[in-house]
């Protein structure tokens, strides 16, 4: 129905259609009470109170975009992965970016983790590389993973974030090192969105169109160069815009500035992985540049903003259990564990059938058994069977050729393996530390004194140790701004790299 004050507008109705007469409450008299009877008003408040889904225990504040991957290298030799099987080939992709830590109101310039998640929509499904803006992860063990994020978030009593339960947790769990040490260096606070990294962070699997696996790691280059903050330019804008990286990254595209990134991946033989001096499943490593130098794949670009925000950003799900013919999971345990919860919160907060919603939805044909649940459409089963197997024309079948080749896993022991012993938790913190020229080391040190003397002394010095181990110029600096004697140390044998 037209709206009689403008032909172009559509008419004002009910969430059923009906057309509304007046926007004022229907009282008895000018001052009031209001009646049932109005229903219009009613439902408004109703949906109203429904507006909020649960937000995401982590990565709650984000902000997303469409964009185009291009293949530019010629990568079939790894991967029988469809969308790769040409140069020049473009696939529509959906990035959200976010913060770690922080609930959906947190300011976007605070120094935290950035998560880089990205859904390709692939003729064979969607591809979700579900990663982070650093290489590497705080913990390597999945039953870490929720008492982790209890520490990054709110102290249960006085619901403040609390650095004693912090550092308590890191210095009870060196394999952080680490990742705390990329954290607090002058990349643990973006310029932007756009200034950032995206790396896969563990080590998956690509498989080539004779069945033969290698493991990989992938990573998605800023063209538009790695850009920081300092924390106190990150103070002052925080105090004047708390959606810094929302607005810059949804102008710059508005503007038809299209940021890019360039994607690389690193690749390890099973032979490689026998050898290699780290588990090459171990989260908390990086592979070696020079042991395992950057393949280029594509490029990336994001080009349209979404047109709304809740619909498409808040309710993008992305999950590591996405994966395309050629692209695998590895033995990694965090991963395994991220390829079961992802999907489950998604069930959780967006609800059962968050797949149909469009952002998520896979652009290819689809078909499944799954039914029903909760607001379910028939659009993507109409009357197609429920069940399998049968004896019916044009029912889904799988395809043998889409199985992935068999891991051969030898002779197992299965048991609850203790993931504290036997890793080397301090060489590659160390070798990271060895890269920072002076300034950055002394800020790096500055930062962590900051927050770390906020902890308990038994905290500090339990924590100190890790950085000795690393490089004792690393716990040196950092004993010296929280005003600890390092003779203790080096009477301990701690001040000793690798010790
Ligand atoms: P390389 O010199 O071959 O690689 C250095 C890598 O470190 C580059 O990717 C570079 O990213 C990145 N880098 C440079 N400065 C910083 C910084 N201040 N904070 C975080 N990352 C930085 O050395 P290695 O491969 O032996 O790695 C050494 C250390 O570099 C690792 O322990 C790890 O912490 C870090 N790193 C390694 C990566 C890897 O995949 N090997 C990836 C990212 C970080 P860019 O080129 O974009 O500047």
């Amino acid at each position: 129905m037209a709206n009689p004050k403008n032909g172009s507008c559509p008419a004002l109705t009910t969430a059923d259609g009906n057309p509304i007469g007046m926007q004022q409450a229907l009282t008895a008299g000018p001052r009031g009470p209001v009646l049932m009877q109005d229903v219009q008003l009613l439902e408004q408040m109703q949906h109203f109170n429904r507006e909020r889904i649960p937000e995401r225990i982590v990565h709650a504040k984000g902000s997303g975009a469409y964009g185009t991957f291009t293949v530019t290298n010629d990568v079939t030799k790894y991967t029988k992965a469809a969308f790769l099987q040409k140069v020049g080939k473009k696939t529509d992709v959906f990035l959200r970016f976010s913060t770690v830590a922080g609930e959906r109101g947190a300011a976007d310039a605070e120094r935290d983790v950035r998560g880089f998640a990205l859904k390709f929509y692939t003729e064979d499904g969607n591809w979700d590389m579900v990663g982070n803006n650093t290489p590497v992860f705080f913990i390597r063990d999945p039953y870490k993973f929720a008492m982790f994020i209890h520490t990054q978030k709110r102290d249960p009593k006085s619901n403040m974030r609390c650095m004693d339960m912090q550092w308590d947790f890191w210095s009870l769990c060196p394999e952080s090192l680490h990742q705390v040490t990329i954290l607090f260096s002058d990349r643990g606070i973006p310029a932007s969105y756009r200034n950032v990294n995206g790396y896969g962070s563990h080590t998956y699997s690509l498989v080539d169109d004779k069945g033969e696996r290698v493991w990989c790691k992938f990573h998605f280059k800023t063209k538009q160069g790695i850009k920081n903050l300092m924390d106190d330019e990150a103070g002052s804008l925080i105090s004047d815009d708390r959606e810094s990286h929302q607005r810059d990254l949804f102008n710059a595209i508005e503007r038809g500035e299209f940021p890019q990134w360039r994607f690389c991946i690193q690749v390890m033989t099973q032979k490689q992985a026998e050898k290699f001096r780290w588990n090459p499943f171990d989260l908390t490593k990086v592979w070696p540049h020079a042991d395992f130098p950057l393949i280029e794949v594509g490029t990336l670009e994001l080009n349209r903003n979404p047109d709304n925000y809740h619909a498409e950003v808040e309710q993008s799900s992305f999950s590591p259990s996405a994966l395309v013919p050629g692209i695998g999971p590895s033995p990694d345990k965090m991963l395994q564990a991220r390829l079961m919860s992802y999907a489950d919160a998604h069930r959780y907060r967006v609800g059962g059938n968050y797949h149909q919603l469009p952002v998520n939805k896979p652009r290819c044909p689809f078909a499944n058994y799954q039914r029903d649940g909760v607001m379910a459409t028939a659009e993507s089963y109409g009357p197609q069977p429920n069940y399998w197997p049968n004896s019916l024309d044009q029912a889904p079948e799988p395809n043998e050729q889409h199985k992935d080749p068999a891991w051969d896993l030898g002779q197992v022991v299965v048991d609850r393996f203790d993931s504290t012993v036997d890793h080397d938790d301090y060489t590659q913190a160390g070798d990271l530390f060895r890269m920072f020229d002076e300034g950055r080391r002394d800020r790096l040190a500055t930062r962590i004194a900051g927050v770390l003397g906020q902890a308990r002394r038994e905290v500090q010095t339990r924590q100190l140790c890790h950085f000795f181990r690393a490089d004792p110029d690393y716990g040196r600096r950092i004993a010296e701004k929280l005003g600890i004697d390092v003779s203790e140390f080096q009477e301990s044998g701690m001040a000793t790299a690798g010790a």
